[in-house]
C-alpha cells in the first residue's frame, strides 16, 4: 500500500535547539524553537453534492423553477430569491464560456508555490439561464505556458476532468475549446490524460532580413555577457551547478544558450537533445535582457514563448547574470 501525503510537509519542521539571541538592554538570552499545531476535520456541507458529482464525472448545478437561476457551484439547494423554494438539481454541459478576461498568477502565495504561472477564471457554464453564477476553475492550455491571449472573454471552453479524483475544485479545469480534438469535444466526462500537456507545438515564426539583423545583434550582445560572466564570481555564483542546453527559436534563426561549469555559451543552430525550446518572433529580447532587462519580463508579456512551467523557472537564474556581472565590474 503506498503511504497516504500528509497534511504537514518536512518544510514546515524546525531543528530542535536552543540558541542565542541579544537583548537590547544589552544582555545575551536563550530561546528554543517549539510548535503549536492544531488538526481539524471540516465537511463541505450542501456542497457536499456538488463534489460529489465532480468525483463522478459530473457537473451539477442547482435550479430554481420559479426565478429559474442556476447556482453553480451548488452552494445552497434553497433559492435565497425566492423564499429559500427548494432548488432542483440539473446535469449541466462541459462546455462554457470564459466571463472575464482571466489573470495569470506568476508569484502565487506559499501554497501554490511550483505551480506558477497558472491561470484561473470565471467560466460561465449555465449560458441558457436567465441568472446564473460563474464557476471559478482552473484554466490550462495545451499549447506551453498560459500567456495574454489566450484566456481571455467569451472564449469557449471545455470541461475537464483529472483522472484521479478526490472532491476538491482541483478535480476540474477547462482548456480552450479549439484545442481539444473534434472527436474529443462531446466527450462526458473529458479526462486529462486524453489531452497532451506536455509536448506542446512550437509557434511558427517568420524569419526574414530584419529578424535576421536582431539575432546578429542579440548575439553579439549575449556572446559580451558570456565573457563577463567569465570574470564575474557573483555570476558564476549564480549558475553554479546548473547544466542546461537550452534551444532559441527567433525570427532570425536559431541558438543554443550552454549553461556548463558556471559559465553560458552560445552554439549554433537548435541543440540535438535540448532541456527545452524558447520562442520569440524578436531576438531583441536578448539583447534587452543583456542590457538588464528581463526574459521572465518577456514570457510575462507573451513574447518569449515556453514550453512549461520547469522552463520558466530557469529564467530568474539568467536574469541575474546582467545584473551580477555589473555588481562585480564596479
Ligand atoms: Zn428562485
Amino acid at each position: 500500500m503506498s503511504e497516504r501525503a500528509k497534511i504537514l510537509g518536512a518544510v514546515w519542521n524546525l531543528p530542535r535547539e536552543v540558541s542565542e539571541v541579544k537583548g537590547k538592554d544589552p544582555g545575551t538570552y536563550l530561546q528554543f524553537n517549539s510548535h503549536m499545531v492544531t488538526f481539524y476535520q471540516q465537511t463541505y456541507g450542501e456542497l457536499s453534492r456538488f463534489f460529489l458529482a465532480l468525483r463522478a464525472g459530473r457537473l451539477i448545478g442547482a435550479h430554481c423553477e420559479k426565478c429559474r437561476q442556476v447556482m453553480v457551484p451548488a452552494a445552497s439547494w434553497h433559492c435565497p430569491t425566492c423564499n429559500f423554494a427548494e432548488m432542483r438539481e440539473i446535469e449541466l454541459p462541459h462546455r462554457g464560456v470564459l466571463a472575464a478576461t482571466a489573470p495569470i498568477t506568476i508569484f502565487p502565495s506559499a501554497s501554490f508555490i511550483g505551480d506558477a504561472p497558472f491561470a484561473r477564471g470565471y467560466v460561465d457554464v449555465a449560458t441558457d439561464a436567465p441568472i446564473a453564477s460563474f464557476l471559478p476553475s482552473r484554466l490550462r492550455t495545451t499549447t506551453g505556458l498560459p500567456r495574454p491571449g489566450i484566456f481571455v472573454k467569451g472564449v469557449e471552453l471545455k470541461l475537464v476532468f483529472e483522472d484521479v479524483r478526490e472532491g476538491s475544485i482541483r478535480d476540474i479545469f477547462w482548456v480552450p475549446m479549439k484545442e481539444v480534438p473534434a472527436a474529443l469535444r462531446d466527450a462526458k466526462p473529458l479526462l486529462a490524460s486524453k489531452l497532451d500537456f506536455n509536448t506542446p507545438p512550437m509557434p511558427e515564426v517568420a524569419r526574414d532580413a530584419a529578424g535576421e539583423q536582431a539575432l546578429a545583434r542579440a548575439l553579439a550582445a549575449v556572446e559580451e555577457l558570456a565573457a563577463k560572466v567569465g570574470a564575474s564570481p557573483r555570476a558564476q555564483k549564480d549558475l553554479a551547478g546548473r547544466t542546461h542546453a537550452i534551444g532559441v527559436r527567433t525570427g532570425g534563426g536559431d541558438f543554443t544558450l550552454h549553461v556548463a561549469d558556471a559559465r553560458i555559451r552560445v552554439g549554433a543552430g537548435l541543440p540535438p537533445k535540448p532541456d527545452f525550446v524558447m520562442v520569440v518572433a524578436d531576438a531583441g529580447v536578448f539583447s534587452r535582457w543583456v542590457a538588464d532587462g528581463s526574459l521572465t519580463d518577456a514570457a510575462v508579456e507573451g513574447a518569449l514563448w515556453l514550453p512549461h512551467k520547469e522552463a520558466f523557472g530557469v529564467l530568474p537564474i539568467l536574469d541575474r547574470l546582467p545584473r551580477s556581472v555589473r555588481r562585480d565590474a564596479k
